[in-house]
Parts: structure tokens; C-alpha cells; sequence
């Protein structure tokens, strides 16, 4: 038996790599490897951010920041006061790795790759002296007596505090289920909305600021909507697919949802509007120049699914088209059937049961000396660098703690 380590990592992905690095920095004498069961580590944060790594966001109030998270938002304000999107950029600045804030908020290497921020962990990781073990897959622990047990499909490890980092794996789950913890089960979070509508057909690219609500449910979001090759993208879909991960599983990804192409006007506003442009433009053909800030193909596409002709001028216009021209706007039903995943980027809403977990040591309050850190709990949060700062901020909160204790 391998009694090497003071701390076994499971699972060398961003909140592992994060958490060691962290706890030989601050112990130097603790002995501290991560097994891995892949050939390669980092494989996430490889592909992340389009191959650029989005680390984190440029929001750096804790009670504004767990706002991005639909499931966590509560469990994460503690932690974010310790170590917040802030204190990422001065660890990485530290690192030797220097983050740069682009327009909508996100933040990336000023490399633009991710390779910088792998070069930085596995830098970090030789200086250090943690043993970086790959194909080395967990398939049990067990505590015994004062020490816990470990066991991968070459090896047996003796270690007396473990820290889970193993992401979304089901099998892991499993295991820690069959010792006593909940899971709350696994569904996707972040897609796109699979929509085969003649209203959007051949439009993909077009965008307009829209608000969009689900049928029968509560979930609604506004934002940039983008009319894809499937459907409709965006970050106010992600918002819904986000925020509506579990109820949508349960519709089997069947639903209605209505769109505002209009986002904040009202359907009365928006019949005012078009009476005075009836008025103002009467000589004027509708269909050519989109009134509102809509790209004028999808004005078009909106003016005939009104049961308006191409030719026809504002003063043409029946009582019962302006009707239908307003309902189009301001309540269009699209029918969804199926998702699809955004720029291949997913994460998984569920995880270990956040009330098992002791957010001010990431300790398990199931399995003491059991430590978790990112993706495997029950949190995960929209597009944009959230998921990360998740995996960082646990990692150091673990890495603290398991010194401490
Ligand atoms: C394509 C894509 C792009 C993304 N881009 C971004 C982005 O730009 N910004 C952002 O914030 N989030 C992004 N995310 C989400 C982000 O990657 C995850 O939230 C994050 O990687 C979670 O980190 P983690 O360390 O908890 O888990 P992971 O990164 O999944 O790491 C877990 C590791 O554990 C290993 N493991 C699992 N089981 C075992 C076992 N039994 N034994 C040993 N090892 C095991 C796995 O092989 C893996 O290496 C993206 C996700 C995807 C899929």
C-alpha cells in the first residue's frame, strides 16, 4: 500500500490542480498528489473558452457574483467573500499569468490560450513536488480507522484526508452514495433551443434584444436572442436553459415558449406604435424597413407571418393585421422540440447535496476528513466564467481548510 501522501487529490481537472497547488504553497512539508485517470490532465480546461479559458468574470462583488449561479447562489456567498473573481486575478497575476476583461465581462489569458493557464498549473505543480498521477482511476475509498483507503485500478493509496475533484462522474457519485452522501441527480444545463419555425428559417446569425418566456412556468430572461441553424441561442436562452435545467428535463425538452422580438414593449405600447406609423408612413411599403431596432430580415419575416404581403403599405393595413403585426412582436409562440449544446460547452446541474457539505471548509459533514471541490457538487452557474471561479474558489477554500483541521 502506497502511504506516500498527507492529502489525495481525485481528479486533475481545475478545482485539483487548484486545491494542491494551494495547499503546498501554504504547507510546504505536506505531501500532496493528484490521481488522475486520464492519460492527460486539464483536458477541460483545454477546450474551455473556445481553446482560450473564459477564468473568470469581472464581477467582484461576492452578492452580485452568485447571482450567475442558479443552483449555489445562497451556499456560495460565504466562500465568495474569502475568495472571489478579485483574488483570481492576483493568484494568476502571481502566477505568472495576466488576465485581460473583455467587453461583456469575461476574462481571458492575455495569451488568448488556454495552453498559458495549463503551462501555469503543471509549472506550479513540478516546483511544488505534487506527484501528478494519469491513468490512475479511482474505482473505491474507504475509511479505516484514522486514515482513508484509497484505491485505483493499479494501486492501493493510504492517506488520512481525501479532496474529490472528479467533475460531473456518475460512477464517483455512485461510490460516494453507496457511503452515505445524497447526489442530487445529474441533468444538462447551458443549451440551445432546437426550433424548426418558418418564421426563422434561413435567418441563422440574426439577432435582436428579445424577451422570452416558457409556457406554463415562471422561467422568462431577456437578452441578445440568436437565431441559429436549429433554433435560437443567446445569452437569454442560456439564461432559461440554465436557470430551467431540471424543469426542462422534466418536459423532455417539449415546450412552448413566447418571444417579445420587442423585449420591454408592451403589446398596448407596441399597438400605439404601429397605429402612428400607419399614420406617419402611409405611402411607405411595410415590409422593407424594420421600424425597430430588428435586423429588416427578420422584420420581414414577422411582417408576413402576419398575414401581410410583401407589397403592402402602411396604410393598407387592416385592423386585423395591426393585431396580428403586434402579436407577432410582442407575442410570438415558437414550439421547442430538443436542445442542442452551445459552442460544445455544457456543465451538468446536480451533484453531492449541498446540505451535506460545510461551505466554510468544503468538508463533508457525511464523511469527515472527505473534502469536495468544483464541478461535483450540486453548482453550477450560467456562461461567462462562472464555472471556473466556482473550481477556484472551492480549491482554495479546501486547501485552507484541510491545513487547518
Ligand atoms: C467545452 C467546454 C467549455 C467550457 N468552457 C468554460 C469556460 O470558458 N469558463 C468556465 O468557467 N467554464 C467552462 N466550462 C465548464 C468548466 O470546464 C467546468 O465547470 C470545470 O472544468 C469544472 O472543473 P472540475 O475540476 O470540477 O472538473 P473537471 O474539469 O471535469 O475535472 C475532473 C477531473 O477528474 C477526473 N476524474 C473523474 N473521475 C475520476 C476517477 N474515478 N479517478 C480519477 N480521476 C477522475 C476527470 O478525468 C477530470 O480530469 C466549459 C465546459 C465545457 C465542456
Amino acid at each position: 500500500m502506497n502511504s506516500k501522501y498527507d492529502i489525495i487529490i481525485v481528479g486533475g481537472g481545475a478545482a485539483g490542480f487548484f486545491a494542491a497547488i494551494n495547499i503546498v504553497e501554504n504547507n510546504p512539508k505536506t505531501k500532496v498528489c493528484i490521481l488522475e485517470r486520464g492519460q492527460e490532465v486539464l483536458t477541460k480546461v483545454r477546450i474551455s473558452g473556445g481553446g482560450r479559458c473564459n477564468v473568470t468574470h469581472a464581477c467582484f462583488v461576492p452578492n452580485d457574483l452568485v447571482k450567475f449561479y442558479p443552483r449555489g447562489e445562497k451556499e456560495l456567498r460565504g466562500p465568495f467573500h474569502q475568495f472571489c473573481s478579485g483574488d483570481t486575478i492576483d493568484w494568476f497575476e502571481k502566477h505568472g499569468v495576466e488576465l485581460k476583461i473583455e467587453d461583456d465581462g469575461r476574462m481571458f489569458p492575455v495569451s488568448n490560450s488556454s495552453q498559458t493557464i495549463i503551462d501555469c498549473f503543471l509549472a506550479a505543480t513540478k516546483k511544488l513536488g505534487i506527484d501528478v498521477l494519469t491513468g490512475q482511476s479511482v474505482q473505491s475509498i474507504f475509511k479505516s480507522e484514522d486514515y482513508w483507503k484509497v484505491e485505483t485500478n493499479h494501486e492501493t493509496f493510504a492517506c488520512k484526508k481525501i479532496i474529490m475533484t472528479t467533475g460531473s462522474n456518475p460512477k464517483i457519485w455512485e461510490m460516494l452514495q453507496n457511503l452515505g452522501h445524497s447526489v442530487v441527480e445529474p441533468v444538462p444545463s447551458l443549451f440551445t433551443f432546437n426550433i424548426k419555425d418558418a418564421r426563422i428559417k434561413d435567418l441563422m446569425g440574426l439577432s435582436a434584444v428579445a424577451s422570452v418566456k416558457v409556457k406554463n412556468s415562471k422561467l422568462e430572461a431577456s437578452g441578445p436572442l440568436l437565431i441559429t441553424h436549429w433554433g435560437m441561442s443567446g445569452p437569454g436562452i442560456l439564461r432559461l436553459s440554465a436557470w430551467g435545467a431540471r424543469e426542462l428535463a422534466d418536459k423532455k425538452y417539449q415546450f412552448a415558449i413566447v418571444v417579445n422580438w420587442l423585449n420591454d414593449k408592451t403589446f398596448e405600447e407596441t399597438a400605439t406604435i404601429l397605429r402612428e406609423l400607419k399614420l406617419e408612413h402611409s405611402k411607405k411599403a411595410v415590409s422593407k424597413k424594420s421600424p425597430f431596432d430588428l435586423p429588416n430580415r427578420l422584420w420581414e419575416s414577422i411582417v408576413l407571418a402576419s398575414q401581410i404581403d410583401a407589397e403592402s403599405k402602411w396604410a393598407d393595413l387592416t385592423k386585423n393585421q395591426l393585431t396580428n403585426l403586434t402579436n407577432q412582436l410582442t407575442n410570438a409562440d415558437f414550439q421547442v422540440n430538443g436542445k442542442s449544446t452551445f459552442k460544445e460547452e455544457f456543465v451538468t446541474a446536480g451533484g453531492i447535496d449541498l446540505k451535506e457539505i460545510n461551505f466554510k471548509t468544503m468538508e463533508s459533514k457525511v464523511l469527515p476528513s472527505l473534502y469536495f471541490a468544483g464541478e461535483i457538487v450540486n453548482i453550477d452557474a450560467i456562461t461567462g466564467g462562472f464555472n471556473f471561479q466556482n473550481a477556484w474558489t472551492s480549491g482554495f477554500i479546501v486547501a485552507n481548510s484541510v491545513l487547518e483541521n
